[in-house]
């Protein structure tokens, strides 16, 4: 089959490999239909993650077509469309059981790596390096999917696949960064960057009952998809200062929860980004925090910071006075996607949301190399990529 495959720091191909196959009782495989590129793939694809080996097949957003189903797969059928979620989960240990899929303890066999840098492991993931699994991803014609009796779910008949695809990642994502910040109604919330998990996280936070929603970010074409996502107000962070823009919108308080859907590949003008970027070419720090480090200062006494975005390590400079002197609350993780597809695909059905707003371009999955290069530099606004083997 054809794969697209990591051959190093920006050196994606699309490669001939052979065909996945059942190898355990609980596998399926999928004719993949649809798979899109993730903001969490660009840190694979500059090399920010460790772990990955040449000729890994990337991808953890796809859905398709069920061609093979392993003896113990009872609630899936060949011919089945399903949408699978990024993390890869048992369905049976504590943290499965307590809704935290993307902690599974029974699907990363090589949890010892990512023990040695994170202390614990997370689950496994599809297409997310050695150290999260070593799984093949999606961005292929065909994916082994391990425990499909948990993971995926059924598309209802007449859905397009750009309206499902996102139940893979980052429409509960987004999701989960809004509600990890408490929106009971009324509040101001403010998101760093408006790519597609920011745009979701918008969004989302529009669903909850969010009053306000500042979308942060520097590219137009992005701004333009928040406000049509349903943010009130934007901040240009290159033209306006951040925190000075928020204070005076909140009268002095600054926003009641900071969502971060940027990670650890944030940007920022002057100086400090030379700082950062050359701590992290020498390895003295693995992530550039400059959104995270920003939200903290925003955040009003007592508020909630929600992190999405990704951090691989280590970062420096965290403002743990500012954090801890005003009984700030940060909650963070890989999203739990399982909870959220089956409440979140109903919202689709209901017409309360339409995720293929965030899509800007579909490319065949042969020009997948060009697609990372277009995303990754925003090149002719682009905000997402669906691919099609
Ligand atoms: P993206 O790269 O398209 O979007 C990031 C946006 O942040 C860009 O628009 C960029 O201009 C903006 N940005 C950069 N520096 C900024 C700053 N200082 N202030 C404000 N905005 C800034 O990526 P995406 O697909 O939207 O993903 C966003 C993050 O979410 C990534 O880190 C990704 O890895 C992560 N992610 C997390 C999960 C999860 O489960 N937690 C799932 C999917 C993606
Ligand atoms: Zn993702
Ligand atoms: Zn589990």
């Amino acid at each position: 089959m054809r794969a697209t495959c990591w051959h190093g720091k920006k050196d994606m191909r699309v490669d001939r490999v052979p065909d996945p196959k059942i190898l355990n009782r609980r596998d399926a495989i999928v004719r993949v239909t649809s798979t899109a590129i993730c903001g969490s793939d660009l840190h694979l694809y500059n090399g920010f993650v460790p772990t990955l080996k040449r000729g890994d097949i990337l991808g953890h957003e796809f859905m398709g077509e069920v061609v093979e189903v392993g003896p113990d797969v009872n609630n899936l059928a060949i011919g089945d469309r399903v949408v699978v979620p990024f993390p890869i989960a048992c369905g049976n240990c504590g943290p499965c059981n307590a809704g935290a899929f993307s902690l599974c303890e029974n699907s990363n066999p090589n949890a010892w790596m990512a023990e040695k840098l994170m202390g614990h492991s997370p689950s496994g993931m599809f297409g997310y390096t050695h150290m999260m699994g070593g799984f093949a991803g999606g961005q292929a014609e065909y994916v082994r999917v391990p425990f499909a009796d948990v993971g995926p779910l059924k598309v209802p008949e007449g859905m397009p696949d750009d309206q499902v695809l996102f139940l893979s990642d980052i429409l509960p994502t987004g999701y989960m960064g809004a509600e990890m910040c408490g929106i009971e109604g009324g509040e101001t919330i403010a998101v760093w960057g408006c790519g597609p998990v920011g745009l979701f996280a918008i969004a989302s936070a529009k669903l909850l009952g969010a009053e306000r929603i500042v979308a942060i970010d520097r590219f137009p074409a992005r701004f333009a998809k928040a406000l049509q996502a349903g943010a009130t107000d934007t901040i240009n962070y290159e033209d306006e200062n951040v925190y000075d823009t928020l204070m005076a919108m909140t009268g002095g308080i600054g926003p009641d929860a900071c969502i971060d859907a940027v990670g650890t590949e944030s940007h920022t003008p002057g100086p400090l980004y030379a700082v950062d970027r050359v701590k992290q070419a020498l390895m003295i720090e693995s992530d550039r925090p400059f959104a995270l480090r920003q939200a903290i200062r925003c955040c009003r006494n007592g508020g909630t910071i929600s992190v999405v975005g990704v951090y691989g390590g280590l970062i420096d400079m965290f403002p743990m006075g500012s954090f801890m002197n005003r009984s700030l609350t940060m909650r963070a993780g890989q999203c739990h996607v399982h909870c959220y597809m089956r409440p979140l695909l109903e919202r689709i059905q209901r017409g309360e949301i339409d995720p293929s707003f965030v899509i800007s371009h579909h490319m065949t999955l042969d020009e997948a190399a060009r697609g990372y290069g277009m995303f990754n530099d925003k090149e002719d606004s682009c905000t997402k990529i669906v691919l099609t083997p």
